[in-house]
């Protein structure tokens, strides 16, 4: 019998790292406000100073869990989309995790930094590009949104040079980093006000208090 293969490798893998899984409401880009099943995979190497979510990054702080169990729980939720989030999602080949979702009848979303190869069959692929660890060119071309969180005023440049490399029909979003909201809300509203082809982002569920 298979067992996990932490690192995409090309192989296939049987289990992956879960640190929660959860039924909720997407509360962030294009799908705000639609129900999501969420899967947050342990494991994470980009290092963002600001992470709120860093009992991620260790994978082996996370039980293994069978593809087929992943599936079954979200299939059980009654949810239509899994998002399938993390830590680092596609540090783990996704092919036969989304393969098998999709066979159940699921929407595919994944929120990914884009710091580690492309694998997986996404109904909706949310890219945001970190600092902390440069992205893979592939993933401008792939993206359905690209989702930049801004925590200080250098990150409006920065999030256009990403913007300039994304397909035409890419959705564009800029989404205040949490503990910096009341400062930069407002220069979003105002760079977004004379850059429209920008939406705004919130993290829409931190507000509701809901995970
Ligand atoms: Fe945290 Fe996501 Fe950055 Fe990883 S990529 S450090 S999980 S914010």
């Amino acid at each position: 019998m298979k067992t996990s293969i932490p690192k995409d490798n090309g192989l296939t893998i049987q289990k992956l790292p879960l640190m929660e899984s959860f039924l909720t409401v997407q509360g962030e880009g294009l799908h705000t406000g639609s129900a999501a099943y969420f899967i947050r995979l342990g494991g994470c190497d980009v290092g963002c100073v600001w992470c709120d979510v860093k009992e991620s990054w260790d994978a082996s702080a996370h039980p293994q869990v069978s593809i087929s169990d992943l599936v079954g729980i979200a299939e059980n939720s009654g949810a239509k989309i899994v998002v399938i989030t993390g830590g680092e999602p596609l540090m783990y080949n996704l092919e036969e995790f989304t393969a098998a979702l999709q066979s159940a009848g699921l929407k595919t979303h994944i929120e990914t930094s884009g710091a580690h190869p492309l694998t997986g069959n996404w109904d909706w692929l949310c890219f945001s590009p970190k600092k902390f660890m440069a992205p893979r060119e592939k993933f401008y071309q792939a993206a359905d949104e690209l989702k930049v969180i801004i925590y200080n005023k250098s990150d409006f440049k920065w999030a256009e040079e990403h913007a300039a490399k994304c397909a035409d029909q890419v959705n564009l979003f800029l989404q205040p980093e949490w503990s910096k909201r009341d400062q930069m809300t407002p220069m979003i509203v105002e760079y977004v006000k004379k850059n429209p082809k920008w939406r705004i982002s919130l993290q829409t569920h931190k507000y509701m208090d809901i995970p």
